[in-house]
């Protein structure tokens, strides 16, 4: 198979954790190019941005985005008026909106736009769908905790306007439960805590409903020790458990057997797959829910900061 000249925008934690291991292995990608201010590479030549990388590199294809969600609509946006496949990391914008602008730019031009929203390609996430396609759902319990400052060490566009906070990782909740569930999922109500210098929130308290199911979400941006990334929910035939981010299931206390499924991996086979068949995947359901909590939810404030030196200070 020819491996298809990828260009990745955007060179910070994930592209570093996920994206470049993944590339270096992948069947259906080759990395000709990075574009991303200030980065270090060895192998791989670096440019300052998104436009240097494509006038130097004719040959790209496909242009992967993982930057912050702020600047990712105005990169997709380009990348696709100069004719790329684009892969935009989760969120994919700040606002349904410009993702569905984007869609349509791309439809347009006869590319693919694909949203990756990661979780969804975690290994218990498939079968969990399949388990309760065939259920009523009642109550679904969404613990979604961690330390941002052992997870986002430095990265002070969280709680920049465009930064979502805790919602960073919440979306990631977000995105399993829009997979999952067999009904779709409206907003309720949100209380959102915020830091003294930020409107975005440190933790969350969100209610969603789906049919006749009651979805309650907590997310906390300051939890320490192991992160929890868990989702119960009850059904008429018992509980469905997905741990560990969807990496594990649980079904009546029993633990299920799970494909040997990776989430990167999966996602850049996923792309390929796209771009072969002539489709799109740009789903906004997640990003809609996180805006709703957003827009809608009663902000309280915390008397913790978080901008000074990328740490929380207690007053
Ligand atoms: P990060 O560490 O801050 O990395 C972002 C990178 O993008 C930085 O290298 C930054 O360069 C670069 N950048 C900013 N503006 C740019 C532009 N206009 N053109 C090119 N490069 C630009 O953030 P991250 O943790 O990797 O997260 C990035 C995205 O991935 C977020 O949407 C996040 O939700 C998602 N994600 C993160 C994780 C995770 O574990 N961290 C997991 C899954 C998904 P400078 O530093 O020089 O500004």
């Amino acid at each position: 198979m020819t491996r298809r000249p990828l260009l990745l925008v955007g060179l910070g934690k994930i592209a570093h954790d996920q994206h470049l291991p993944c590339l270096h292995q992948s069947p259906a990608f080759e990395l000709i190019a990075v574009a991303s201010p200030g980065a270090c590479l060895s192998g791989v030549p670096i440019y300052a941005d998104l436009d240097a990388a494509l006038d130097a590199q004719p040959a790209v294809q496909a242009v992967a985005l993982c930057t912050p969600p702020g600047v990712r609509t105005v990169l997709a946006q380009r990348a696709l008026q100069r004719g790329c496949h684009v892969l935009l990391e989760k969120p994919p914008g700040v606002q349904t909106t410009e993702v569905d602008a984007l869609s349509r730019l791309a439809r347009d031009h006869g590319l693919c736009l694909f949203a990756a929203w990661h979780s969804r390609f975690a290994a218990a996430v498939e079968p969990a769908r399949a388990w309760l396609r065939q259920r009523d759902v009642g109550a679904v319990r969404v613990s979604w905790k961690e330390d941002y400052r052992v997870w986002h060490p430095g990265q002070s566009w969280l709680w920049q306007g465009a930064g979502f906070g805790v919602l960073d990782p919440g979306i990631n909740a977000l995105s399993i439960l829009t997979r999952i569930l067999p009904s779709p999922l409206r907003f309720i109500a949100a209380e959102l805590h915020c830091p003294r210098d930020s409107l975005m929130p440190l933790d969350a308290r969100i209610e969603l409903a789906s049919a006749a199911a009651t979805i309650e979400l907590e997310l906390d941006f300051l939890h320490e020790g192991p992160p929890c990334w868990d989702i119960a929910i009850a059904t008429d035939a018992g509980e469905l458990k997905l741990g560990d981010g969807g990496a594990s299931l649980v079904i009546n206390g029993v633990p299920q057997p799970l494909p040997a499924q990776q989430e990167y991996p999966a996602i850049y086979a996923r792309f390929a797959e796209l771009i072969d068949t002539g489709q799109q995947d740009a789903d906004t359901s997640p990003l809609a829910l996180a805006c709703a909590a957003l827009e809608f939810g009663q902000r309280r404030q915390r008397p913790v900061c978080v901008l000074d030196r990328q740490q929380t200070v207690t007053a």
